[in-house]
């Protein structure tokens, strides 16, 4: 049986990777360190399954990731441990250069080690993102073979580690691919996020925040065709190589929000006049469009998405339905310390 760790595996996608990993038949070893967005909810049904193992860790500890990595001796990493939301790297840029670009130096150094003692090197895909190339002009889209230039302090801490990691590709010869992909939705996902904040605040009757004039646009794909195209990537992707994962879903956050709207109208939702759109103050620096050229995975590894835009925003409306728990389970404590008392109190955007 093939093993697997899967950094990250408490957040959003990690946690999508672990159970979609798991129900293909392999051994996963999650290692997460437990910030603001894991949430045990995500991982809950599986905590008894045999094939499943949890290590509280950061990855930025060497000794302790050494120690699982040569007791499993896994046939892959893959690795999602990061900080994740925009809004904080501006904030506090601190927390995003220590898990985004010093965490994946310490992977990769441990992974040096590891390859060095045992004489066998384990292979990496390092799930990065496509903010990575900045701001995209209409009718334009971004290449593997784009330069890089991000405007976030997240972005370019992901930026970074691509960077690093294509260094450590080619001069110590460890075997790593990169995924860039676009914006993903979908269950487990932090309701700081458009999304999930947007299903929150439909069945909670709160008015939907968008930021600016809403017309920024992103390119939105199901957490579960990006599972998909990650174990392609470990299987067929060539080392050293970045590929994109989009899936030419391009819609602005206004004309998103109509759709979601029109979705939840649809299920019978009892939907109160309060719901509706406004606009809120742009976070500075707002990357206005991205979109990816994906045509590299399309041709060279023969995948595709599989879940249009709108079945997997009515499945993903059903399941934090259905799962209102979710919301409850979410570390509400550093949720109001982060978007301040007094927007807490009016209750506003959450
Ligand atoms: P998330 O915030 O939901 O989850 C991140 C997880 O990483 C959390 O469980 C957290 O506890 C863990 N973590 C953070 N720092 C860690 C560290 N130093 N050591 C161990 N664990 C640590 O994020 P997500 O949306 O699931 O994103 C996962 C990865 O995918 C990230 O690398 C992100 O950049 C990338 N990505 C996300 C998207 C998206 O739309 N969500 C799109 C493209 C790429």
């Amino acid at each position: 049986m093939k093993k697997f760790v899967v950094t990250g595996g408490s957040g959003f996608i990690g946690s999508n990777l672990v159970k979609f990993l798991l129900r293909k038949n392999y051994f996963v070893i999650n290692i997460d360190k437990l910030s603001y967005s894991a949430n045990p909810y995500n991982l809950k049904r599986i905590f008894k399954n045999k094939n499943y193992r949890f290590f509280k860790q950061d990855i930025n500890n060497q000794a302790q990731i050494y120690k699982i990595l040569n007791r499993y001796k896994p046939n892959g990493i893959f690795n999602l441990a990061a900080e994740t939301h925009v809004d904080r790297s501006i904030d506090n840029p601190r927390n995003f250069i220590k898990s985004n670009i010093l965490g994946v130096y310490n992977l990769l150094e441990t992974l040096k080690k590891y390859s060095r003692e045992n004489k066998k090197k384990i292979r990496l895909v390092h799930v990065s993102t496509d903010e990575v190339y900045g701001d995209i002009e209409i009718g334009k889209k971004s290449k593997e073979t784009s330069s890089y230039n991000p405007s976030s302090p997240y972005s370019a801490t992901k930026a970074s580690a691509d960077l690093l990691i294509k260094s450590f590709v080619r001069t110590y010869k460890l075997p790593i691919i990169i995924s860039n992909c676009c914006n993903n939705y979908g269950p487990n996902q932090f309701p700081e996020k458009l999304i999930p904040k947007l299903i929150y605040n439909i069945i909670n009757n709160k008015p939907l925040p968008i930021y600016g004039k809403g017309k920024n646009s992103r390119e939105w794909i199901h957490v579960i065709d990006h599972c998909e195209a990650l174990l392609k990537i470990f299987f067929n992707g060539k080392i050293g190589e970045s590929y994109n994962v989009g899936s030419n879903q391009n819609i602005n956050n206004v004309s998103l929000t109509k759709k979601l709207l029109k979705i939840a109208k649809n299920k019978s939702l009892k939907i109160n006049k309060k719901v509706k759109i406004i606009f809120v103050k742009d976070r500075p620096g707002h990357d206005f469009r991205y979109a990816l050229n994906s045509n590299k995975i399309l041709k060279k590894l023969r995948w595709k998405t599989k879940i249009s835009l709108h079945d997997g925003l009515s499945q993903t409306l059903d399941w934090y339905i259905n799962n209102k728990s979710f919301f409850n389970s979410v570390s509400k404590k550093l949720y109001i310390n982060r978007i301040g008392l007094k927007a807490w109190l009016k209750k506003e955007l959450f």
